[in-house]
């Protein structure tokens, strides 16, 4: 399920450009264009889920494989181990929770302080 005017969907599917960190059947992980912090990728499902807000039970495992692959890719991006370095993981969702792009996406931010934001 792709939406065509999605620009994460666009992404995925390599019609518009980025920094790829990851891919397997059903995650791709990308560098944020505007990044906060000295890392800084966003992970997405390849699935069109516009946001944390539409997920439901059968979302789960998807949602724990991203879970469970943010931590290896965050150290393969650069993070320095926990816990004295670590990583932070955001989902923003909806307007009031700062949400720009409407396909679910995961914040993956981490590198030595200070960050631009946060
Ligand atoms: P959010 O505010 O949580 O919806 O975050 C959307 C993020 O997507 C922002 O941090 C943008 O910098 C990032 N972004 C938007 N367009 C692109 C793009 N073409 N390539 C990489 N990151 C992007
Ligand atoms: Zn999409």
């Amino acid at each position: 399920m792709h939406d065509p005017n999605c620009i994460f969907c666009k992404i995925i599917a390599g019609q518009i450009p980025s920094r790829k960190v990851y891919e397997d059947e059903e995650v791709f992980a990308f560098h944020d264009i505007h990044p906060w912090a000295p890392v800084h990728f966003l992970m997405v499902p390849k699935l069109h889920i516009p946001s944390m807000a539409q997920v439901h039970t059968g979302h789960e495992a998807l949602l724990g494989r991203m879970m469970a692959l943010a931590p290896r890719l965050a150290l393969e991006q650069g993070c320095r181990p926990y816990p004295d370095g670590g990583f932070r993981i955001v989902a923003n969702t909806g307007a009031e929770g700062g949400q720009e792009v409407h396909h679910l996406h995961i914040h993956v931010m981490g590198g030595p302080r200070p960050w631009l934001k946060g």
